[in-house]
């Protein structure tokens, strides 16, 4: 498609992942006209599990698209915390079964991308997301209007439109958020490696848990299906992410984190040697998958304001944060969809939509990143291990009461919204 077509939107959307893919359906769908421009040419159902919590879920049912995400994901039953030899130490029913009126799904990250893909293309056509062509800089503004450089990645050449709002929703390399903030460098690594795979297996755990193991003070695993489609052939198509913490500062990461790297069995492997949950044998699933992914577990500061004038961030090219509380992806539908709420009520002053929504999802989403560097669950499965090395019988023996409430605290702080008050609060539809 021609990098032409993204010309004189009111909105433009730098990038087509969950968030900017959102973002347009979101506008769209409170009549505000909108672009979406993706330097990849051809958009691929790439990555491996996400989970969609149920804040994000609701979003997503309001733009129509609740009955796709049944079909193609697994609702969440439960999460489990269990040792590295496979006993419960914590868990709590997910979804509905927590109370609240959205399930929470267990997704391939790529599916959800290519469902929204869909959406976007049949509502707003063909012409919406205009792919090959990467955002480059802001040049002056004219009047209303923003001119914004474009470039046509096949030719390799630049050409300017004209668009009346500029949302960066490109990526944890966000050039949005480099040309906004210049010198910022490169994302900052903790010191864990994560290793990600999917593998079809036979049910585990029940069918429905998102189970993680160990803790992130040396090596953790967390496996959940993530696969409607397989669930309704009898088998689970297991994603598993092994993270493996190395003695590194805090500080910027030497080369660039790819989501796409190709990671090796025998780097993971022997971290994980005679690891047994339930009836999962950990050692045969890593063994069994055919493309190994690896990833650093990586953030950036919070930004103390994410925009200027007509341009702003949503997504990872605001807020990266840890995947603790697989919140990542859900905080970017959030985003999409409280921008185009402020752009609507503010409408036509889209400066002034654009602060408004910086002013609701700035701070919260910068509490995130935060309290996921914190970790707050794993000092206690630390102490788990620590005090029972061998495993135990009863977590009772091993946790005080005390204990075990602060590690309920600890998920509710960072995975969610408060069932009421979920439940409760209006629609933000427009
Ligand atoms: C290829 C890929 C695979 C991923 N796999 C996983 C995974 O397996 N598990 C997981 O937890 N998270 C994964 N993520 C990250 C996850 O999607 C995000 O953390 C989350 O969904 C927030 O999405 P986002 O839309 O803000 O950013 P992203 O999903 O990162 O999307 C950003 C988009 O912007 C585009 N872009 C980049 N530069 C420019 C530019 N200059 N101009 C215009 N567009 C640009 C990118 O090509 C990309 O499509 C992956 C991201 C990508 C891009």
């Amino acid at each position: 498609m021609s990098a032409m077509n993204a010309a004189n939107a009111d909105v433009l959307v730098a990038g087509a992942g969950i968030g900017g893919l959102t973002a347009a359906l979101s506008l769209h769908a409170a009549g505000i006209g909108v672009r979406v421009i993706e330097p990849v040419q051809v958009l691929r159902p790439v990555g491996v599990g996400i989970n969609l919590l149920p804040h994000a879920v609701r979003e997503l049912t309001e733009l129509g698209l609740g009955e796709q995400l049944a079909a193609t994901g697994v609702a969440t039953a439960q999460m489990v915390h269990y040792d590295r030899h496979g006993n419960r130490i914590w868990g709590e029913p997910r979804g509905h079964a927590l109370g609240y009126h959205w399930p929470q799904y267990s997704i391939h990250r790529g599916a959800l991308q290519m469902i929204l893909l869909d959406a976007v293309r049949e509502r707003l056509g063909e012409r919406a997301v205009v792919t090959g062509t990467s955002f480059v800089r802001c040049a002056e503004t004219e009047g209303q209007l923003l001119r914004v450089i474009l470039r046509d990645m096949a030719r390799g050449r630049e050409h300017a439109v004209r668009v009346r709002a500029l949302i960066g929703a490109d990526g944890l390399y966000s050039t949005v958020r480099a040309r906004l903030h210049p010198g910022e460098g490169p994302p900052l690594w903790n010191g864990i490696r994560m290793w990600r795979g999917v593998a079809e297996w036979d049910p585990v755990l029940g069918g429905r848990t998102v189970a993680i193991a160990g803790s992130n003070a040396h090596a953790k695993l967390v496996v959940y299906p993530i696969s409607g489609e397989a669930e309704r052939r009898g088998r689970a198509l297991l994603n598993w992410v092994a993270e493996v913490r190395f003695p590194v500062e805090h500080g910027a990461i030497s080369g660039a984190a790819d989501w796409n790297r190709t990671g090796r069995l025998s780097d993971v492997l022997p971290y994980f040697a005679g690891w047994r949950i339930g009836d999962l044998d950990v050692p045969a699933l890593l063994a069994a998958t055919r493309r190994i992914l690896e990833y650093p577990m990586v953030d950036r500061e919070p930004l103390p304001r994410w925009g200027r004038g007509p341009v702003t961030l949503l997504g990872d090219a605001a807020h990266p944060m840890y995947p603790v509380g697989s919140n990542g992806g859900s905080q970017a539908v959030l985003d999409a969809r409280v921008l185009a709420r402020s752009l609507a009520v503010n409408d036509p002053d889209r400066v002034a939509g654009l602060r408004a929504y910086e002013e609701v999802r700035r701070e919260a989403t910068a509490a995130l990143v935060l309290a996921n560097r914190r970790m707050p669950a794993d000092r206690l499965l630390q102490v788990v291990a620590e005090r029972a090395p061998e495993g135990f019988d009863r977590v009772e023996d091993v946790l005080t009461p005390e204990e075990l409430a602060e590690l309920d605290a600890a998920y509710r702080w960072t995975t969610g919204t408060d069932v009421a008050e979920l439940n409760g609060r209006g629609s933000w539809g427009v």
